[in-house]
Protein backbone atom coordinates (compact mmCIF):
# COMPACT_ATOMS: atom_id res chain seq x y z
CA UNK A 1 0.00 0.00 0.00
CA UNK A 2 1.15 3.66 -1.00
CA UNK A 3 1.07 6.64 0.97
CA UNK A 4 2.04 10.07 0.28
CA UNK A 5 3.84 12.24 3.19
CA UNK A 6 4.79 15.91 3.49
CA UNK A 7 8.84 15.12 3.47
CA UNK A 8 9.47 18.71 4.54
CA UNK A 9 7.62 22.02 4.49
CA UNK A 10 7.91 24.39 1.70
CA UNK A 11 8.94 27.72 1.62
CA UNK A 12 7.11 29.77 -0.66
CA UNK A 13 5.74 27.63 -3.80
CA UNK A 14 5.77 23.74 -3.54
CA UNK A 15 8.49 21.20 -5.04
CA UNK A 16 8.65 17.97 -5.59
CA UNK A 17 11.05 17.63 -2.62
CA UNK A 18 8.71 18.55 0.01
CA UNK A 19 6.74 15.10 -0.94
CA UNK A 20 7.82 11.50 -0.44
CA UNK A 21 6.26 8.80 -1.62
CA UNK A 22 6.33 5.46 1.00
CA UNK A 23 5.25 1.88 0.41
CA UNK A 24 3.36 0.52 3.71
CA UNK A 25 1.35 -2.71 5.03
CA UNK A 26 -2.06 -2.54 4.43
CA UNK A 27 -3.78 -1.06 7.53
CA UNK A 28 -5.95 -3.41 9.02
CA UNK A 29 -9.52 -2.35 10.82
CA UNK A 30 -9.38 -1.09 13.88
CA UNK A 31 -11.98 -2.85 16.45
CA UNK A 32 -15.32 -1.36 15.79
CA UNK A 33 -14.11 0.38 12.74
CA UNK A 34 -13.46 0.07 8.94
CA UNK A 35 -10.54 -0.57 6.31
CA UNK A 36 -11.20 2.15 2.98
CA UNK A 37 -9.87 1.23 -0.05
CA UNK A 38 -9.42 4.89 -1.97
CA UNK A 39 -11.09 5.26 -5.36
CA UNK A 40 -10.61 8.75 -5.64
CA UNK A 41 -8.93 11.62 -4.36
CA UNK A 42 -9.84 15.00 -3.64
CA UNK A 43 -6.90 18.47 -4.33
CA UNK A 44 -8.27 21.37 -2.75
CA UNK A 45 -5.78 24.47 -2.10
CA UNK A 46 -6.37 24.76 1.33
CA UNK A 47 -4.12 21.76 1.40
CA UNK A 48 -1.06 24.01 0.84
CA UNK A 49 -2.18 26.27 4.38
CA UNK A 50 -1.51 22.74 6.19
CA UNK A 51 2.14 22.25 4.79
CA UNK A 52 2.71 25.08 6.84
CA UNK A 53 3.92 24.55 10.39
CA UNK A 54 1.18 27.54 11.39
CA UNK A 55 -2.24 26.68 12.79
CA UNK A 56 -4.64 27.97 10.31
CA UNK A 57 -8.42 27.21 11.29
CA UNK A 58 -7.08 23.50 11.43
CA UNK A 59 -4.27 21.97 12.10
CA UNK A 60 -1.27 21.75 10.32
CA UNK A 61 0.68 18.10 8.81
CA UNK A 62 3.24 16.81 10.83
CA UNK A 63 6.43 16.52 8.60
CA UNK A 64 6.54 12.82 7.97
CA UNK A 65 2.52 12.21 8.78
CA UNK A 66 0.53 11.64 5.44
CA UNK A 67 -1.00 14.84 3.62
CA UNK A 68 -4.40 15.50 4.33
CA UNK A 69 -7.42 14.94 1.96
CA UNK A 70 -10.96 14.34 1.04
CA UNK A 71 -11.57 11.13 -0.79
CA UNK A 72 -14.08 8.80 -2.28
CA UNK A 73 -13.26 5.22 -1.05
CA UNK A 74 -14.58 1.83 -0.94
CA UNK A 75 -15.60 -0.09 2.07
CA UNK A 76 -13.53 -3.38 2.09
CA UNK A 77 -13.52 -4.70 5.72
CA UNK A 78 -16.19 -3.58 8.52
CA UNK A 79 -16.07 -4.17 11.97
CA UNK A 80 -18.96 -1.29 12.16
CA UNK A 81 -22.67 -1.78 12.19
CA UNK A 82 -23.41 0.68 9.83
CA UNK A 83 -21.60 -0.04 6.68
CA UNK A 84 -20.88 -2.53 5.13
CA UNK A 85 -18.26 -4.39 2.32
CA UNK A 86 -19.00 -2.33 -1.03
CA UNK A 87 -20.42 0.67 0.32
CA UNK A 88 -18.83 3.68 -0.71
CA UNK A 89 -18.28 6.46 1.29
CA UNK A 90 -16.35 10.14 1.46
CA UNK A 91 -14.01 9.87 4.17
CA UNK A 92 -10.79 11.72 5.25
CA UNK A 93 -8.27 8.88 4.22
CA UNK A 94 -5.38 11.82 2.89
CA UNK A 95 -3.14 10.93 0.61
CA UNK A 96 -2.79 6.94 0.51
CA UNK A 97 -4.42 3.09 -1.00
CA UNK A 98 -5.99 2.18 2.19
CA UNK A 99 -6.96 4.06 5.52
CA UNK A 100 -8.14 2.57 8.55
CA UNK A 101 -11.43 4.79 9.76
CA UNK A 102 -12.97 4.43 13.22
CA UNK A 103 -16.55 5.25 11.39
CA UNK A 104 -17.10 8.43 12.18
CA UNK A 105 -16.34 11.98 9.71
CA UNK A 106 -18.17 9.76 6.89
CA UNK A 107 -20.60 10.09 4.57
CA UNK A 108 -22.19 7.34 2.38
CA UNK A 109 -22.73 8.18 -1.41
CA UNK A 110 -25.08 6.68 -3.18
CA UNK A 111 -23.59 5.63 -6.68
CA UNK A 112 -26.57 5.36 -8.33
CA UNK A 113 -27.48 9.17 -8.02
CA UNK A 114 -24.84 11.13 -9.38
CA UNK A 115 -21.01 9.77 -10.92
CA UNK A 116 -18.84 9.19 -7.73
CA UNK A 117 -16.43 12.33 -8.51
CA UNK A 118 -18.81 14.83 -7.57
CA UNK A 119 -18.90 13.82 -4.75
CA UNK A 120 -15.72 15.87 -4.23
CA UNK A 121 -16.79 18.41 -6.45
CA UNK A 122 -19.80 19.95 -6.96
CA UNK A 123 -21.71 17.59 -4.98
CA UNK A 124 -19.13 18.02 -2.74
CA UNK A 125 -17.35 20.29 -0.41
CA UNK A 126 -16.34 22.73 -3.11
CA UNK A 127 -20.07 22.62 -4.79
CA UNK A 128 -21.33 23.74 -0.65
CA UNK A 129 -18.67 26.40 -0.23
CA UNK A 130 -19.93 28.24 -3.54
CA UNK A 131 -23.69 27.86 -2.27
CA UNK A 132 -23.45 28.89 1.08
CA UNK A 133 -20.96 31.66 0.61
CA UNK A 134 -22.93 33.24 -2.08
CA UNK A 135 -26.58 32.60 -0.46
CA UNK A 136 -26.00 32.85 2.75
CA UNK A 137 -23.34 35.83 2.89
CA UNK A 138 -23.36 36.98 -0.74
CA UNK A 139 -27.53 37.52 -1.07
CA UNK A 140 -27.74 38.71 -4.88
CA UNK A 141 -30.75 39.85 -6.00
CA UNK A 142 -31.83 39.88 -9.57
CA UNK A 143 -29.81 42.11 -11.97
CA UNK A 144 -27.46 42.58 -9.83
CA UNK A 145 -23.61 42.04 -10.63
CA UNK A 146 -21.63 38.98 -9.02
CA UNK A 147 -18.47 38.64 -9.82
CA UNK A 148 -16.41 35.01 -8.89
CA UNK A 149 -12.56 34.42 -9.88
CA UNK A 150 -10.92 31.37 -10.51
CA UNK A 151 -14.13 30.86 -12.45
CA UNK A 152 -13.79 27.84 -13.90
CA UNK A 153 -12.79 25.78 -10.79
CA UNK A 154 -15.02 23.98 -8.84
CA UNK A 155 -16.23 26.72 -6.22
CA UNK A 156 -16.35 30.10 -9.01
CA UNK A 157 -17.91 28.29 -11.65
CA UNK A 158 -20.66 27.10 -9.47
CA UNK A 159 -21.32 30.51 -7.66
CA UNK A 160 -21.69 32.49 -11.81
CA UNK A 161 -24.28 29.89 -12.30
CA UNK A 162 -26.12 29.97 -9.51
CA UNK A 163 -26.03 33.82 -9.09
CA UNK A 164 -27.78 33.56 -12.80
CA UNK A 165 -30.56 31.62 -11.36
CA UNK A 166 -31.37 34.19 -8.67
CA UNK A 167 -31.53 36.76 -12.13
CA UNK A 168 -27.89 38.00 -11.24
CA UNK A 169 -25.50 39.21 -13.93
CA UNK A 170 -22.13 36.95 -13.57
CA UNK A 171 -18.87 37.92 -14.61
CA UNK A 172 -15.86 35.24 -14.19
CA UNK A 173 -12.21 35.78 -14.20
CA UNK A 174 -9.76 32.77 -15.40
CA UNK A 175 -6.43 32.61 -16.28
CA UNK A 176 -6.17 32.11 -20.20
CA UNK A 177 -8.26 32.29 -23.17
CA UNK A 178 -8.94 28.42 -23.01
CA UNK A 179 -10.86 28.47 -19.51
CA UNK A 180 -12.26 31.57 -20.43
CA UNK A 181 -14.25 30.38 -23.14
CA UNK A 182 -15.56 27.42 -21.19
CA UNK A 183 -16.73 29.59 -18.56
CA UNK A 184 -18.60 31.83 -21.35
CA UNK A 185 -19.64 29.25 -23.86
CA UNK A 186 -20.41 26.47 -21.91
CA UNK A 187 -20.92 28.00 -18.44
CA UNK A 188 -22.95 30.64 -19.69
CA UNK A 189 -21.50 33.56 -17.58
CA UNK A 190 -22.85 37.01 -19.18
CA UNK A 191 -18.80 37.97 -19.04
CA UNK A 192 -15.26 36.61 -18.10
CA UNK A 193 -11.94 38.37 -18.28
CA UNK A 194 -8.45 36.82 -18.55
CA UNK A 195 -6.36 38.04 -15.43
CA UNK A 196 -3.39 37.24 -17.52
CA UNK A 197 -4.18 39.77 -20.42
CA UNK A 198 -2.55 43.35 -19.64
CA UNK A 199 -5.68 45.32 -19.76
CA UNK A 200 -7.15 43.19 -16.81
CA UNK A 201 -8.62 45.97 -14.48
CA UNK A 202 -9.68 47.94 -17.49
CA UNK A 203 -11.15 44.91 -18.92
CA UNK A 204 -13.21 44.38 -15.60
CA UNK A 205 -14.32 47.68 -15.45
CA UNK A 206 -16.15 47.61 -18.48
CA UNK A 207 -17.42 44.06 -18.25
CA UNK A 208 -19.22 45.67 -15.09
CA UNK A 209 -21.12 48.90 -15.90
CA UNK A 210 -22.88 48.66 -12.90
CA UNK A 211 -20.42 48.36 -10.66
CA UNK A 212 -19.87 45.45 -8.63
CA UNK A 213 -22.31 44.51 -6.00
CA UNK A 214 -21.23 41.07 -4.86
CA UNK A 215 -17.39 40.07 -5.34
CA UNK A 216 -16.90 35.99 -4.23
CA UNK A 217 -13.56 36.76 -3.26
CA UNK A 218 -11.20 33.72 -4.39
CA UNK A 219 -8.05 34.89 -4.45
CA UNK A 220 -6.79 38.34 -3.34
CA UNK A 221 -3.66 40.18 -4.67
CA UNK A 222 -3.99 41.86 -7.52
CA UNK A 223 -7.46 40.92 -8.39
CA UNK A 224 -8.96 42.15 -5.18
CA UNK A 225 -6.84 45.84 -6.52
CA UNK A 226 -9.23 45.41 -9.42
CA UNK A 227 -12.28 44.75 -7.82
CA UNK A 228 -12.13 47.43 -5.24
CA UNK A 229 -12.91 50.27 -6.84
CA UNK A 230 -15.68 49.05 -8.46
CA UNK A 231 -17.75 47.71 -5.48
CA UNK A 232 -20.90 49.38 -5.00
CA UNK A 233 -22.22 51.00 -1.96
CA UNK A 234 -23.89 47.57 0.26
CA UNK A 235 -21.53 45.56 -1.52
CA UNK A 236 -21.02 41.88 -0.20
CA UNK A 237 -18.23 40.29 -0.21
CA UNK A 238 -18.14 36.46 1.00
CA UNK A 239 -14.37 35.93 1.89
CA UNK A 240 -13.70 32.71 0.36
CA UNK A 241 -10.40 32.04 -0.48
CA UNK A 242 -7.10 33.91 -1.23
CA UNK A 243 -4.79 31.59 -3.15
CA UNK A 244 -2.97 34.22 -4.63
CA UNK A 245 -1.25 34.74 -1.26
CA UNK A 246 -0.80 31.00 -0.40
CA UNK A 247 2.43 30.16 -1.36
CA UNK A 248 3.60 33.18 0.87
CA UNK A 249 4.43 37.29 0.13
CA UNK A 250 5.47 37.45 -3.60
CA UNK A 251 5.35 40.03 -5.94
CA UNK A 252 2.51 42.13 -5.40
CA UNK A 253 0.67 40.02 -2.84
CA UNK A 254 3.28 41.86 -0.56
CA UNK A 255 1.85 44.96 -1.05
CA UNK A 256 -0.29 46.85 2.02
CA UNK A 257 -3.87 47.01 1.05
CA UNK A 258 -5.22 47.64 3.94
CA UNK A 259 -5.44 51.50 4.47
CA UNK A 260 -7.28 51.66 0.78
CA UNK A 261 -9.87 48.17 1.55
CA UNK A 262 -10.38 50.10 4.71
CA UNK A 263 -11.37 53.66 3.54
CA UNK A 264 -13.66 52.03 0.65
CA UNK A 265 -14.98 48.99 2.99
CA UNK A 266 -16.05 52.54 5.33
CA UNK A 267 -17.04 55.16 2.71
CA UNK A 268 -19.19 52.30 0.74
CA UNK A 269 -20.46 50.88 3.65
CA UNK A 270 -18.92 47.19 2.38
CA UNK A 271 -19.74 43.76 3.85
CA UNK A 272 -16.56 41.96 3.98
CA UNK A 273 -17.74 38.21 5.66
CA UNK A 274 -14.92 35.30 5.69
CA UNK A 275 -15.96 32.32 6.33
CA UNK A 276 -15.12 28.28 6.20
CA UNK A 277 -17.91 26.21 4.66
CA UNK A 278 -18.42 23.70 7.25
CA UNK A 279 -19.70 26.64 9.67
CA UNK A 280 -23.43 26.10 7.28
CA UNK A 281 -23.11 22.69 6.81
CA UNK A 282 -25.09 20.93 9.43
CA UNK A 283 -28.17 23.28 8.93
CA UNK A 284 -27.64 23.82 5.31
CA UNK A 285 -26.20 21.13 3.53
CA UNK A 286 -29.48 19.12 2.36
CA UNK A 287 -31.09 22.18 0.91
CA UNK A 288 -27.30 22.74 -0.93
CA UNK A 289 -27.40 18.78 -2.15
CA UNK A 290 -31.18 19.13 -3.51
CA UNK A 291 -30.85 22.71 -5.37
CA UNK A 292 -27.91 21.68 -7.03
CA UNK A 293 -28.53 17.81 -7.87
CA UNK A 294 -31.34 19.45 -8.92
CA UNK A 295 -29.76 21.80 -11.32
CA UNK A 296 -27.28 19.33 -11.98
CA UNK A 297 -29.97 16.84 -13.74
CA UNK A 298 -31.93 19.57 -15.89
CA UNK A 299 -29.02 20.66 -17.34
CA UNK A 300 -28.79 24.31 -15.54
CA UNK A 301 -25.67 23.41 -13.81
CA UNK A 302 -22.54 22.12 -15.44
CA UNK A 303 -19.34 21.55 -13.89
CA UNK A 304 -15.77 19.75 -15.23
CA UNK A 305 -13.11 17.93 -13.34
CA UNK A 306 -9.61 17.12 -14.07
CA UNK A 307 -8.99 13.71 -13.30
CA UNK A 308 -4.98 12.93 -12.95
CA UNK A 309 -4.45 8.69 -13.07
CA UNK A 310 -2.01 7.83 -10.30
CA UNK A 311 -1.50 8.52 -6.68
CA UNK A 312 2.40 8.82 -7.41
CA UNK A 313 0.91 12.16 -9.31
CA UNK A 314 -0.76 13.68 -7.02
CA UNK A 315 2.20 15.83 -5.83
CA UNK A 316 2.65 17.05 -9.47
CA UNK A 317 -1.16 17.65 -10.21
CA UNK A 318 -1.17 19.20 -6.42
CA UNK A 319 1.42 21.96 -7.14
CA UNK A 320 -0.01 22.80 -10.57
CA UNK A 321 -3.32 23.60 -9.35
CA UNK A 322 -2.01 26.07 -7.40
CA UNK A 323 -0.06 27.20 -10.51
CA UNK A 324 -3.93 27.35 -11.88
CA UNK A 325 -2.70 24.62 -14.32
CA UNK A 326 -6.28 22.75 -13.41
CA UNK A 327 -9.14 22.65 -16.12
CA UNK A 328 -12.20 21.93 -13.03
CA UNK A 329 -11.76 20.02 -10.15
CA UNK A 330 -8.74 18.79 -9.45
CA UNK A 331 -8.97 14.75 -8.73
CA UNK A 332 -6.38 11.80 -8.53
CA UNK A 333 -7.85 8.54 -9.47
CA UNK A 334 -6.30 6.42 -7.06
CA UNK A 335 -8.23 2.85 -6.95
CA UNK A 336 -11.24 3.87 -9.28
P1 LIG B 1 -9.71 25.80 -8.29
O1 LIG B 1 -9.87 24.43 -8.84
O2 LIG B 1 -10.45 26.90 -8.92
O3 LIG B 1 -8.14 26.03 -8.34
C1 LIG B 1 -7.53 27.16 -8.01
C2 LIG B 1 -7.54 28.18 -9.17
O4 LIG B 1 -7.16 29.43 -8.67
C3 LIG B 1 -6.50 27.91 -10.26
O5 LIG B 1 -6.93 26.96 -11.21
C4 LIG B 1 -6.34 29.29 -10.87
O6 LIG B 1 -7.33 29.47 -11.86
C5 LIG B 1 -6.67 30.23 -9.71
N1 LIG B 1 -5.47 30.95 -9.27
C6 LIG B 1 -4.38 30.45 -8.67
N2 LIG B 1 -3.50 31.43 -8.41
C7 LIG B 1 -4.06 32.57 -8.85
C8 LIG B 1 -3.65 33.93 -8.86
N3 LIG B 1 -2.48 34.31 -8.35
N4 LIG B 1 -4.48 34.85 -9.39
C9 LIG B 1 -5.66 34.48 -9.91
N5 LIG B 1 -6.12 33.21 -9.92
C10 LIG B 1 -5.31 32.27 -9.40
O7 LIG B 1 -9.99 25.82 -6.71
P2 LIG B 1 -11.32 25.71 -5.85
O8 LIG B 1 -12.52 26.03 -6.65
O9 LIG B 1 -11.28 24.43 -5.10
O10 LIG B 1 -11.09 26.87 -4.78
C11 LIG B 1 -11.25 28.23 -5.11
C12 LIG B 1 -10.97 29.08 -3.87
O11 LIG B 1 -11.90 28.76 -2.84
C13 LIG B 1 -9.58 28.87 -3.26
O12 LIG B 1 -9.09 30.12 -2.83
C14 LIG B 1 -9.87 27.97 -2.07
O13 LIG B 1 -8.90 28.09 -1.08
C15 LIG B 1 -11.21 28.50 -1.64
N6 LIG B 1 -12.00 27.55 -0.85
C16 LIG B 1 -12.49 27.99 0.36
C17 LIG B 1 -13.29 27.20 1.14
C18 LIG B 1 -13.88 27.75 2.39
O14 LIG B 1 -14.56 27.01 3.10
N7 LIG B 1 -13.68 29.01 2.70
C19 LIG B 1 -13.58 25.81 0.73
C20 LIG B 1 -13.08 25.45 -0.60
C21 LIG B 1 -12.30 26.30 -1.33
P3 LIG B 1 -7.08 30.41 -13.16
O15 LIG B 1 -6.15 29.62 -14.04
O16 LIG B 1 -8.42 30.61 -13.71
O17 LIG B 1 -6.43 31.64 -12.65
Amino acid sequence: SRQIVLASRPSGRPVPDNFRLEEVPVPRAPAGGLLLRVLYLSLDPYMRGRMDAAKSYAAAVEVGHVMVGESVSEVVESNHADYKVGDIVLAHTGWRDYAPSDGTRLRKLDPSLAPLTTGLGVLGMPGFTAWSGLHLIGKPKAGETVVVAAASGPVGSLVGQLAQMVGARAVGIAGGAKKCEYVKDELGFDAVIDHRSSDFADALAAACPRGIDVYFENVGGAIWDAVLPLLNTFARVPVCGLIAQYNGPSGNTAQDRLPRTMREILSKSLTLRGFINYEFADEHYPAFLDAVSKGIADGRIRYREDITDGLENAPAAFMGMLDGKNFGKAIVRVGG
